[in-house]
C-alpha cells in the first residue's frame, strides 16, 4: 500500500476486457476510444496506450490541448494514431494541427472552408471529420450549413474525409424515440453528401445494435467501467451494468470514536445519533471529487460490510457510522472502499443525483492514482 491516505486504483487490464466486449459485438470497422478530459480523469497518458496494446488506433479527445498531450503520450509506441479533435478546427489553429498530425472535427461551413483553404495552400488533401447535428443542437452542422453543403460539396474535394458523424442525444434510453429519428436523419443526410466512412455511436450507441454501428464508434464511458445505459428505466432500477468494472476508489481510517446518543455529527450538525455509535473518520472529502451532495446519503464497504456515511462530506474527510461492525473490525489505518472492486460506481453516481461520468472526471488531482498493468 502506497503511502496516500486516498487512492484510486485503475485496472488497466479491465479498460482492455471491455475494450475487447465492445469489439465482440461491434459490426463496424473502427472501434476508437473517447479519452477526452484525461481519459475521464484516469490518465489519458497511461489509458490510452494499454488501448492501443488491445488495438484501438483512433481516439477522440475535446480539445487541441489534450489532442497535443495525447499525440506526445501516444509517440513512443511508435504507430501511427489517429486523434480527432471534438471542440473542432479554432480560428488560426491550422498549424497546430499540422504539426501534430491531429484531426479537426470540422463543425460548421466555415471551419470546413478554413481546413479546404489549407489544405489548397498546402497542395495536399487534409484529414477530418463531419460533424452533422442530428438533434442536439450542440455542436456540429445545423440544417441550414448541412443544406447547403449538400447543394454545394466542392469544399470537401480537397479534405480527405475520414468520417461524417453525429452524436446521440438519448442513447442511454433505448427506447426514446429520438435515438430511430436521428438515425433516419443521418442515414438520409449521408445519403445526399459524398459517400465517406459514416459514425454515431458513443458507448450507448454500440448497445443499441448494429443499425447504429456504421463504421466507427466512440465509446468512451463504457471503457471505464461506467454503465452506458443509466438514462434507462427508473433511477432505482438501472438496468445491469455489462462492463467490467475499473476504478477502485479508497480513504485509510484516521480514527475511531464512540458516541453518546444524541449528539451530532460534522458541518451543520445534520446527523443526529439516536443510539450510541462508532464512528470512523476517513480520509476522502469534496476535494477528492467526493461531492458534498453525498453528505448523509453515501455507502462505504470495510471488509465486505456496508456502513453508511454520517453527517456532511467535508473538504478532507467522511464520517462512517461503524456500529453495525464487530467491534475491532475498523481500526484507524485500514481502508475503506467508497467505489468498491464490485461496480459502486453507478451507484455513487446515482447517490450523488448525478452519471458516472461526472463522478470519474471530478475525482480530484490529491488522489493517489495506482494502475494496474493489462496483462496483454
Ligand atoms: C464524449 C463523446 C463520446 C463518448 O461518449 P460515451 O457516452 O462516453 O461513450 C462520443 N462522441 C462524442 C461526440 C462525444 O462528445
Amino acid at each position: 500500500m502506497p503511502k496516500a491516505d486516498a487512492l484510486i486504483t485503475i485496472d488497466l487490464g479491465k479498460i482492455v476486457e471491455n475494450y475487447r466486449q465492445l469489439l465482440s459485438i461491434f459490426r463496424g470497422k473502427t472501434l476508437a476510444a473517447a479519452v477526452k478530459a484525461d481519459a475521464y480523469g484516469l490518465g489519458a497518458s497511461i489509458v490510452a496506450p494499454a488501448l492501443a496494446r488491445a488495438g484501438a488506433e483512433s481516439f477522440f479527445v475535446a480539445s487541441l490541448e489534450e489532442g497535443i498531450s495525447l499525440r506526445m503520450a501516444l509517440t513512443p509506441t511508435g504507430r501511427n494514431f489517429r486523434i480527432f479533435i471534438l471542440n473542432g478546427l479554432g480560428p488560426g489553429s491550422e498549424k497546430d494541427f499540422i504539426d501534430h498530425g491531429l484531426c479537426p472535427v470540422l463543425n460548421s461551413l466555415a471551419q470546413i472552408r478554413s481546413w479546404a483553404a489549407q489544405a489548397e495552400r498546402q497542395g495536399t488533401s487534409l484529414p477530418c471529420t463531419i460533424h452533422l447535428d442530428t438533434g442536439m443542437a450542440r455542436l456540429g452542422l445545423p440544417d441550414d450549413e448541412i443544406e447547403e453543403l449538400i447543394k454545394d460539396a466542392t469544399p470537401l474535394n480537397r479534405l480527405d474525409v475520414r468520417a461524417i458523424m453525429s452524436h446521440l442525444a438519448c442513447a442511454d434510453d433505448p427506447d426514446h424515440a429520438l435515438n430511430e429519428a436521428q438515425l433516419t436523419h443521418f442515414k438520409d443526410l449521408a445519403r445526399q453528401l459524398p459517400p465517406a466512412p459514416l459514425s454515431i455511436a458513443n458507448s450507448a450507441g454500440v448497445l443499441l445494435g448494429p443499425h447504429y454501428h456504421f463504421d466507427m464508434a466512440r465509446p468512451g464511458i463504457a471503457l471505464y467501467g461506467g454503465n452506458p445505459l443509466s438514462g434507462a428505466a427508473s433511477p432505482n432500477n438501472p438496468p445491469r451494468n455489462p462492463m467490467a468494472p475499473v476504478v477502485r476508489l479508497r480513504g485509510k481510517i484516521l480514527q475511531v470514536r464512540e458516541v453518546k446518543a444524541s449528539k451530532s455529527v460534522g458541518y451543520g450538525a445534520t446527523h443526529r445519533l439516536t443510539d450510541r455509535a462508532r464512528l470512523a473518520t476517513v480520509v476522502l472529502g469534496y476535494a477528492d471529487g467526493f461531492m458534498r451532495s453525498l453528505s448523509n446519503r453515501a455507502n462505504a464497504w470495510i471488509r465486505g460490510h456496508q456502513v453508511p456515511v454520517v453527517g456532511r462530506v467535508s473538504m478532507d474527510l467522511v464520517t462512517l457510522d461503524i456500529s453495525s461492525l464487530p467491534e475491532n473490525h475498523a481500526q484507524p489505518g485500514l481502508f475503506v472502499d467508497f467505489i468498491g472492486p464490485d461496480d459502486g460506481l453507478d451507484q455513487l453516481a446515482r447517490q450523488a443525483g448525478t452519471i458516472p461520468y461526472e463522478i470519474l472526471t471530478r475525482l480530484g488531482a490529491r488522489l493517489h492514482r495506482h494502475y494496474i498493468a493489462a496483462k496483454i
